[in-house]
């Protein structure tokens, strides 16, 4: 990580401000004792500058960097990448705010950062590729709520896809995806591995899609609309699946996409599309795959409505209780090992759809709000 020293930092305000060393100092010292050992040296002298109005990390300077040496905060960044994964842009319309937002993983050969593109920044990921070499310049970087660093874009960000003669190291973009018991779920989580079994299975519901992008059209007016494409004279149809998954430690409710629906069941599209019309046949397929033991690969929604945690299925696969089988002290390296199988469709696909509403599709009715 790069960090400004002390002494550097002391320098640097110093040259910035009318203060001596001597008067630095003490303000420095008074800082460490007004947060009582919370902050270090270095801290402290960076709440002093800040509060100066000094920036210790010149916005200018930052310049060229591996992503290693990114940090939160920097401005005007230049940094030579390679794209590992690139998301599919999901529009958004919550509390007032509507816009869009995409997403890819870029990295060098020190590590790999997300880079998120907001509204008419994420018109850029349409021109971007799983292996381009892509030079970024005048990028900003943030920390999510994750306590993970992104990369962002303004108007003066600078975005140069396969600049000639420019090659870059990466390695495979490995999304984290730790084993946990349900119980032990948790808000902040992105990614988990969970073992359960399948105590509860809902109808499949169906929604209307856009023959183009596959995404969903949203009825209006008796019409269907996609956001990207407008009216849909003919839309086609997928599938969303809930099911209750329970570990003994506590139950989550879990959300099968299409393609992880169709896995699980073990039917095709098109068998499962006949259930639209023929949806009392299904009860047979829910009796069957109750009982089930999974392993599960999900991303972690929060259901801010109903303020619960969700799973969304990016995998499933049957699994036996041996396999789940867990002490305390294997955890951890468990978690360190294990392959998630990153599925770049099935991510792409769960987190399209589940923007969707999920008041609407997601959800079942209150029937299993006791349920937790
Ligand atoms: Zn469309």
């Amino acid at each position: 990580m790069m960090k400004l020293s002390y002494d550097e930092a002391v320098a640097k305000i110093k040259e910035n401000s009318r203060l001596s060393e001597t008067e630095i100092a003490s303000n420095i010292n008074a800082k460490l004792e007004q947060f009582a050992g919370l902050v270090s040296r270095e801290g402290a002298a960076h709440i002093l500058a800040n509060e100066l109005g000094i920036k210790l990390i010149d916005a200018q300077a930052v310049g060229k960097l591996k992503v290693s040496n990114i940090i939160a905060g920097m401005q005007n960044v230049e940094v030579l990448t390679k794209v590992l994964a690139v998301f599919p842009v999901r529009q958004f319309n919550s509390n007032g705010r509507q816009g869009q937002v995409g997403s890819s993983i870029l990295g060098d050969e020190t590590g790999t950062i997300r880079a998120v593109f907001w509204n008419e920044q994420a018109n850029k990921l349409g021109f971007i590729n799983k292996g381009d070499v892509l030079k970024l310049k005048g990028v900003y970087v943030k920390e999510n709520r994750n306590n993970t660093l992104e990369l962002h874009f303004n108007e003066r960000s600078m975005m140069v896809v396969n600049p000639p003669g420019e090659t870059v190291e990466a390695g495979e973009f490995r999304r984290e995806s730790p084993r946990k018991r349900i119980s032990e779920i948790a808000d902040t989580d992105a990614f988990v591995e969970v073992f359960g079994t399948v105590i509860d299975v809902f109808d499949l519901r169906f929604f209307e899609v856009c023959g183009k992008c596959g995404r969903r059209a949203k009825p209006e007016n008796g019409a269907f609309l996609c956001q990207q494409h407008g009216p849909v004279a003919n839309p086609g149809y997928s599938y969303v699946l809930n099911v209750f998954l329970d570990d003994g430690t506590a139950a989550v409710r879990t959300v099968f996409f299409r393609n992880t629906a169709e896995k699980f069941l073990k039917k095709t599209g098109e068998e499962l599309l006949a259930f639209r019309e023929a949806p009392e046949s299904f009860e047979q397929v829910k009796n069957d795959s109750l009982g089930s033991f999974l392993k599960i690969n999900a991303r972690v929604n929060k259901n801010e409505m109903f303020n619960r945690i969700e799973l969304i299925a990016n995998d499933v696969s049957e699994a036996k209780p041996e396999d789940a089988q867990v002490t305390e002290a294997a955890t951890t390296a468990v978690a360190a090992t294990a392959d998630p199988a990153f599925s770049e469709n099935a991510e792409a696909e769960s987190i399209q759809e589940s923007n969707i509403e999920t008041s609407n599709i997601m959800d079942d009715g209150g029937s299993n709000e006791t349920v937790k």
